[in-house]
């Protein structure tokens, strides 16, 4: 998680940070193409944990605060009167807030598809329990238009990569080479998902249906971090859901809630713009140079993962390191 995902979590439950094992990274090398790019170090804090106990940590707290489980049993929604057919009854709710994930059953069912193939991303990484003190480590390039990391974990380590999906014919294979590159030889089952790398949707909804999370395609595409994003969306729909039915208009929760994304959609807009540039074939080598020989470049990149600098910021400190041609389409941003 970085420090944007921790500063809403903070807000939202009111802890400092998620009472579950985390480890603490300030220190991180970078790779690029398979070129040393040099250390950052004391840099602004990640926070490293596993998925299953924070989800679990949260589940109880929502259990803890009224929620209901009604999982384990099929069901079908009617997207004519909000009301959810189940095996033990029907629901019915004024708003529903989809926060179901990149294979969202109900985005299928409003947008007849979760998301758009051609440019969805894919992530896949392998936990090694053995793994100990392990260095935090960023690898562009490990996959095309993404890349590769090696996480600590307070359980071991976390290898993966991520990147466009129709970019990586085969994302199984370049885990394998990038384990070797690590030298790492482990016969552990990978686990993927998709990642909606930066595709969001611009109006995340309809009627009184809003999406949340990867549901609404909320991941940053240079960093794939989509939990930050998740926490402050579920909250900005819970806000607009409950204003817009305290003034008896719960048609107006959508419109509340697409204002409040504004900033959200404007950064993924910027990084995807980056991103293009980032990994432009013909800007490979300034991209490495500039890396190589920046430390503030290499501080400034972990300060934005970190979530204390905005896309636009960055931007402008690679923009005076880049040729003509990739200044003009930065401008165009
Ligand atoms: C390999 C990988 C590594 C990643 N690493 C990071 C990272 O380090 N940092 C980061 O910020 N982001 C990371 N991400 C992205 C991050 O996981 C997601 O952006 C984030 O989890 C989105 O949260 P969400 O609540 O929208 O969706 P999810 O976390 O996917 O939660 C959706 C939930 O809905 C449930 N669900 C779905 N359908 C139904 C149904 N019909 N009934 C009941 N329940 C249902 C699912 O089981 C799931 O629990 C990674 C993604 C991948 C694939």
């Amino acid at each position: 998680m970085t420090g944007r995902a921790m500063v809403h979590y903070r807000r939202i439950f009111g802890e400092p940070i998620p009472r579950v094992p985390i480890v603490e990274s300030r220190d991180v090398s970078f790779f690029a193409f398979g070129e040393d790019l040099g250390q950052t170090h004391g840099v602004s804090p990640l926070y490293f944990g596993m998925r299953r106990q924070l989800d679990l940590h949260l589940v109880e707290a929502a259990f803890a605060n009224g929620a209901i489980d009604f999982t384990g049993q099929s069901g079908s929604l009617d997207l004519s009167t909000n009301r959810l057919h189940l095996q033990s009854g029907v629901l019915e709710a004024p708003i529903i807030i989809a926060a179901d994930g990149v294979n969202s059953q109900i985005a299928h069912q409003v947008y007849g598809q979760a998301f758009d193939r051609s440019k969805i991303g894919f992530a896949l990484e392998v936990e090694i329990p053995e793994m100990t003190d392990t260095e935090l480590r960023i690898d562009f390039g490990a996959a095309e238009w993404g890349y590769g990391w090696q996480f600590p974990k307070s359980e071991g380590a976390t290898i993966g990569l991520g990147g466009v999906l129709s970019r990586n014919a085969d994302m199984k294979s370049a885990l394998s080479s990038y384990l070797d590159r690590l030298n790492l030889n482990t016969s552990l089952r990978p686990k993927g998902q998709f990642l909606p790398f930066g595709d969001f949707r611009t109006k995340p909804g309809s009627g009184r249906i809003l999406f949340a999370g990867d549901a609404a395609g909320l991941v940053d595409p240079i960093t794939g971090e989509g939990i930050g994003h998740a926490l402050f969306s579920g909250e900005a729909a819970a806000i607009a859901a409950t204003s817009a039915l305290n003034r008896g208009s719960p048609d107006q929760a959508l419109n509340a809630y697409v204002r409040a994304l504004r900033p959200v959609h404007q950064g993924l807009k910027h990084a995807r713009r980056l991103r293009t540039i980032m990994f432009h074939e013909r800007l490979r080598s300034t991209f490495v140079r500039s890396f190589q020989s920046s430390r503030s470049l290499r501080g400034e990149y972990f300060r934005m993962m970190a979530g204390e600098l905005e896309y636009g910021t960055l931007i402008r400190q690679v923009a005076t390191r880049l040729p003509g041609f990739a200044i003009r389409a930065l401008q165009r941003i």
